[in-house]
């Protein structure tokens, strides 16, 4: 039998002689703020979920950074606006903190519910600006909004919270960034009448519910705000690359879908060079329009004659062909894939053998699930690098008129930089797999990583040995820049940072400017006429004969390298233009400058640089605006849509 057990006396301190012990309120523990929302959505689009084979795995869950949110839904980084202009109708807007809503991780997927549409735009762009942060380590900003008035840019309304995101805004198979108005604008369509298209013939089709579109037109306008001058078509790369940006970043993001990795990982036998959904991009918006095929495909395509998907084999003289932007970016885009898959191919190699007692052959038949889960494991981390380097490349290009070579160079420039390992050669991967699709960069001698890395600056010959090194030191420790970079570090709104980056934009501006012996150097560095004197007659220059020119931005990044020590870097924007004349013609070309500093060593390491004189560069320029020109098709692209790049871009892709 169980004794009852017996309480322990009271300790006697806390009352004396019987009185009665002190009530002592409950205080109740604050439940801590979650530190993620889950939203139910699409993986790629609705389509999934109609066919037998793949029914099971189209539905995903989204997993956005959590933030309070009013109805829109709209947070700190986008609004959704839900107007219909065609219909013109306002749809309630969704209201995901409803508990019910909460409860269930947001709405079930629908095509039919317009507070679903909503939510899937947010979970899409939230998912693809968190994934943009994370790799680059701080706050993701929208462009500047320039508006004028009285020859003057309203200031109040310069920094743009919020990006506005419309889910129903056009009645077309449509869908672009506008940066006038800073929003996405997402269109719905009739899909094909042709019966073998594999959709329901005439079946409404909304953009707003791809994965692929939306986090494509997000990518734009996060890379706008990043380098707001890859708008400026200065050569036949620089919207082929925004182009590609955004396919990349959207394809890469098919990785972080567990069921649909899993899934597409068995049914091709873990060989991701043969046809498969992860590769694809918009696969219902290319059926939907009768093309057979998904809108992109990083590897293969349908083909018309023989009925059947085929491989796209690399051919390294496709790229002088291929002018048009958006075949253009598919190079860029299947070079980087193909650099993804031998990393693949590389990381699972072992457990092929394992699987397949050493030759590597596998038998035929399906693969063991756990086996797949293992290369699935793989393909994930092997995808999740890859986009990783291409974000952090971004903090390493040239501000203006970038190319898919200088592209490679800030690629392998970056990943120098934090993984001097390079254990699984990465780097060799990227250089093996753009070389194949001839792209290379125009001044390097070899295609070694050693030369490929952008050059660190040299000695000036004009100063002793040393000396270059020291007066820069002292200028960055003149300008204060650790004590500027570590006050920005502790901001915690997007504004206050926008705000204290911009005053220090300005601080360094005028430090750059007043100090001409230290101004000098910086002039030989950056290619830029940053002093008083000497300022050649292309450029303008204020009334006290200061050349023109601007701190465009100012970056920091602290992120742990390899070798477990962490490196602390800031860049520096400088912009100016010049203006030359060609066969009587004025043309004013953009010149700039980033100026990496390692605020640890207080050393410039290196300058990536589009310096004023170059003819080179300068001739080229020209000739590419003028051949834009003559040519119709690309005239009417760029003269109808000079305010509004992607929107011509647009009318015949996504
Ligand atoms: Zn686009």
């Amino acid at each position: 039998m169980l004794q009852p057990r017996r309480r322990p006396a009271a300790p006697n301190r806390i009352s004396p002689g019987n009185a009665p012990l002190p009530k002592i309120a409950h205080i109740p523990s604050e439940p801590s703020s979650p530190t993620h929302r889950l939203l139910r959505g699409y993986a790629f689009d609705p389509s999934l979920a109609t066919r037998l084979e793949t029914a099971l795995v189209s539905e995903i869950m989204y997993k956005v950074p959590w933030e309070p949110l009013e109805r829109g839904p709209i947070g700190e980084y986008v609004e959704v606006v839900d107007y219909d202009p065609p219909s013109a109708c306002f749809y309630a807007p969704v209201d995901l903190n409803d508990a019910r809503v909460l409860a269930q991780n947001g709405l079930a997927p629908s095509e039919g519910n317009p507070q679903f549409h909503q939510q899937m735009v947010y979970a899409v762009a939230m998912t693809t600006i968190d994934r943009f942060e994370r790799a680059l380590g701080r706050k993701a900003f929208w462009t500047d909004r320039y508006k004028w008035k009285d020859n003057k840019v309203e200031e109040a309304e310069r920094f743009v919270q919020r990006l506005r995101i419309y889910p129903h805004a056009l009645r077309m198979a449509n869908a672009y960034y506008t940066r006038d108005k800073g929003a996405l604008l997402f269109g719905y369509f009739p899909g094909t009448e042709d019966r073998t298209s594999g959709q329901f013939p005439g079946g409404m089709v909304f953009t707003c519910l791809s994965h692929d579109v939306v986090a494509h037109e997000t990518t734009h306008a996060l890379l706008d705000g990043f380098h707001e001058h890859f708008m400026e078509a200065t050569n036949p790369d620089v919207l082929a690359f925004h182009e590609a940006f955004a396919d990349i970043v959207a394809l890469f993001q098919h990785f972080t879908f567990p069921e649909v990795l899993v899934h597409q990982i068995g049914r091709t036998r873990g060989d991701l060079r043969s046809e498969n959904l992860l590769a694809q991009l918009a696969s219902q918006f290319g059926h939907a329009r009768g093309t057979h095929g998904a809108l992109r495909d990083a590897i293969g395509k349908y083909d018309h004659i023989l009925g059947k998907w085929v491989r796209h084999e690399p051919d390294p003289t496709e790229l002088d062909r291929t002018m048009e932007v958006h075949g253009r970016g598919a190079i860029l885009v299947a070079a980087v894939f193909d650099a993804f898959l031998s990393i693949y191919h590389n990381r699972s190699r072992d457990l092929l053998r394992l699987a397949s007692g050493g030759t590597g052959v596998l038998p035929q038949g399906e693969l063991h699930p756990d086996l797949v889960n293992r290369l699935a494991q793989e393909a994930a981390k092997s995808a999740g690098h890859v986009l990783n380097m291409c974000l952090r490349a971004l903090d390493y290009c040239p501000p203006v008129d970038l190319t898919f070579g200088e592209y490679l160079r800030a690629l392998i420039t970056a990943d120098l930089d934090l993984m001097p390992e390079d254990e699984h050669r990465y780097r060799v991967a990227f250089i093996e797999a753009f070389r194949r699709r001839g792209i290379y960069p125009r001044d390097v001698r070899t295609l070694s990583e050693d030369s490929l890395r952008w050059a660190r600056p040299g000695e000036d010959p004009t100063l002793e040995p040393g000396e270059m090194v020291d007066r820069l030191r002292l200028f960055i420790e003149s300008i204060d820049l650790r004590h500027h970079v570590d006050k920005l570090r502790y901001l915690t709104t997007r504004r206050e940072i926008w705000e204290a980056t911009r005053a220090i934009r300005a601080q360094l501006h005028d430090a750059i400017s007043g100090q001409v012996v230290k101004a000098e150097i910086l002039q030989w560095l950056t290619g830029l006429a940053l002093a008083e004197y000497q300022a050649p007659p292309g450029v303008k220059q204020h009334r006290d004969g200061v050349p023109v020119f601007s701190v465009q931005a100012l970056r920091e990044a602290r992120r742990g390298r390899g070798d477990a020590r962490v490196l602390n870097q800031v860049f520096i924007t400088l912009l100016q233009k010049e203006t030359v004349e060609h066969e009587g013609q004025r043309h004013t070309i953009r010149c700039g400058s980033v100026i990496v500093v390692d605020l640890d060593e207080q050393r410039v390491t290196y300058v990536i640089r589009k310096g004023l004189h170059d003819q080179e560069r300068i001739s080229r320029t020209i000739e590419f605006k003028e051949s834009q020109v003559s040519s119709f098709s690309l005239a009417a692209t760029y003269l109808i849509g000079s305010d509004e790049p992607f929107a011509a871009l647009h009318s015949t892709g996504a």
